[in-house]
């Protein structure tokens, strides 16, 4: 269902009044929610680069279980409440097949992680709904496992699905993942399915923030995502690939500048 032969026409996953799989959209916003204030802040910065969809983990897949877990149904709220108040739409990630069900009532996409890209009852759930999935590539995971993932959400239903390629992991050690450029134009030649690249999630740094997105948009990405935090170091998660606001500012001057935008 997901290959272009069955479906040679693009889908386009429509989100408010952003439709995805159109021209190029941008999603941003922190890697995890920490506080109202913080959603808040990198919210007036997306509303002033014309950007529609803030992202931000309340439920977090952290390595270390040490680490900031997130702030659950909590954080989902603090979203809901910001994108409210400032016309964005959410996109947040459910890491349970239960919360499936109630995460429409706080989000407007619905993240499945890298790390549960083959949790297959997660994606039956996904595929029960009608709301928008944006599905992250596993870790390990070939484009085919990718798009059999995403074959499990549209086969129950949903079509609605965005795919991110966010990089895999290779011996390389300068950079997080290995961003595979390359499943760029594989994956819109082999399916319809918009695709997206995460810029900070691949790299795991962001010196190369814009070369990569110029890069991901020239081997025709439907969109960039990217982790923007109003103080990156202090950041309760992936501190180290956050933009802070005046690198994402010149991020998105950059991409208007090269007319991607
Ligand atoms: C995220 O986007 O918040 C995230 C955890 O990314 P990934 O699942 O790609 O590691
Ligand atoms: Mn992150």
């Amino acid at each position: 269902l997901v290959s272009r032969d069955r479906h040679p026409e693009d889908t386009i996953v429509t989100v408010g009044d952003t439709e995805i799989g159109k021209k190029p959209i941008m999603i941003a916003g922190p890697c995890s929610v920490e506080s109202e204030e913080q959603v808040s802040i990198v919210a007036k910065s997306l509303v002033e680069q014309g950007v529609k969809l803030i992202r931000g983990g309340a439920f977090k897949p952290r390595t270390s279980p040490y680490d900031f877990q997130g702030l659950g149904i909590e954080g989902l709220k603090i979203l809901r409440k910001v994108a409210d108040n400032y016309g964005l739409k959410v996109v947040s990630e459910i890491v349970n097949p239960a919360d499936i069900e109630i995460a429409p009532e706080y989000v407007d996409v619905i993240q499945i992680g890298a790390r549960n890209m083959q949790n297959f009852e997660l994606l039956k759930a996904a595929g029960q709904v009608n709301t928008p999935i944006l599905l992250k590539r596993g870790l390990a995971a070939t484009i085919e496992e990718f798009l059999f993932a995403a074959e499990y959400i549209v086969s129950r239903g949903n079509t609605q699905v965005i795919l991110v390629e966010r990089g895999i992991r290779t011996y390389e050690k300068w950079t997080r993942n290995t961003l595979d450029i390359l499943a760029v134009p594989i994956i819109k030649q082999e399916s319809h399915l918009p695709v997206i690249v995460d810029i900070s999630h691949s790299a795991g740094r962001k010196d190369v923030a814009i070369p990569i997105a110029k890069a991901a948009l020239a081997a025709g990405a439907d969109g960039i995502m990217v982790e923007v935090h109003p103080d990156p170091p202090v950041a309760l998660s992936d501190a180290n690939q956050q933009l802070d606001l005046n690198e994402f500012n010149s991020l998105m001057t950059a991409l208007k500048k090269a007319n991607f935008f």
